[in-house]
């Protein structure tokens, strides 16, 4: 059995806006763990440092941006999905070694099956963005029965590389509009509309039985989500995936799930 954290951490520069120690702070009350889930914000010239510190006090955190990548090159072990998205959004210390896990893949996925209700089975995917969280949708697409992903990045060569790293699931589109064309499942994996009203595409111009994801979240949902859900397409923000890529970290780091009704009450507070 692995060691319980000593410490948790989020890791991330900067980090005062991140919801996750509202809900992390909520579930592990809820739990009767006595830790409490602390935002650090680390410049990217002391990551190095701070990791080494944290792994000698068998600490345990999450990742946000702009360290995902430089943390998962600092691991001494990465899970295969974290060596496959590229990214380390969870880490954990056993046997004085730094260990780097990928939730954001999986809690994308439990997003989109309580969306649609079911896994998508031989679907067309439009991705918007080729980011890290680009890479994380990816990898869940790569593991849904023959789905295939038509990614659009505002650069086209992002696009490219990424899609490479996914051969026979993702292929570059030119244009949000070849992208988007027939898609069962839309997903906005941008910055845009992290702040202020903008959209990453006209919803009117999406096919009238797409479902809709935005990572994007924000008290109050994004504009887009909003727009699209008006024009009657079943939508959802970057709510439900945050969740559960925290809950999911959770289960990493103490071999049981928390209690996710208080992680979403502690966010409606
Ligand atoms: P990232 O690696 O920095 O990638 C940023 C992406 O946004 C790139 O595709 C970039 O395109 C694009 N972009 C930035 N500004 C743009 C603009 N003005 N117009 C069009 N595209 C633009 O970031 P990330 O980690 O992938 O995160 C992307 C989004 O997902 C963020 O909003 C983040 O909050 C969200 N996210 C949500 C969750 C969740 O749990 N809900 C988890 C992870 C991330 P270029 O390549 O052209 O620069």
């Amino acid at each position: 059995m692995r060691p319980r954290p000593t410490r948790l951490v989020l890791l991330g520069h900067p980090v005062s806006h991140s919801l996750s120690p509202v809900f992390q702070n909520a579930a592990l009350r809820a739990a009767g763990i006595p830790l409490t889930y602390e935002a650090c914000d680390v410049a990217p010239s002391d990551l190095e440092t701070l990791l080494g510190g944290l792994v000698r006090q068998g600490a345990a955190g999450n990742v946000t941006a702009p360290h995902k990548a430089a943390v998962a090159g600092a691991c001494a072990h990465l899970t295969p999905v974290a060596r496959q998205v590229g990214a380390v959004n969870t880490f954990w210390t056993e046997n004085g070694a730094l260990i780097g896990d990928n939730t954001d893949a999986e809690g994308f996925h439990n997003a989109v099956v309580h969306l649609r209700g079911a896994t998508p089975s031989q679907a067309t995917i439009a991705l918007l963005g080729a980011g890290g969280a680009a890479a994380a949708v990816l990898a869940a697409v790569a593991g849904w029965d023959r789905c295939t992903a038509r990614v659009w990045n505002r650069t086209p060569e992002r696009a490219r590389s990424l899609c490479a790293r996914f051969p026979g699931v993702a292929i570059p589109a030119d244009t949000t509009a070849s992208a988007t064309a027939g898609a069962a499942l839309v997903v906005h994996a941008t910055t845009v509309g992290v702040t202020g009203e903008a959209v990453p595409i006209d919803p009117d111009l999406l096919p009238a039985t797409a479902d809709v994801v935005d990572l994007v979240y924000r008290r109050g949902e994004t504009a887009w989500v909003r727009q699209a859900r008006a024009r009657g397409l079943r939508a959802v923000d970057g709510l439900p995936m945050l969740i559960e890529q925290g809950a999911l970290a959770f289960e990493r780091w103490f071999g049981e799930a928390p209690d996710r009704a208080a992680m979403w009450t502690a966010l409606a507070g």
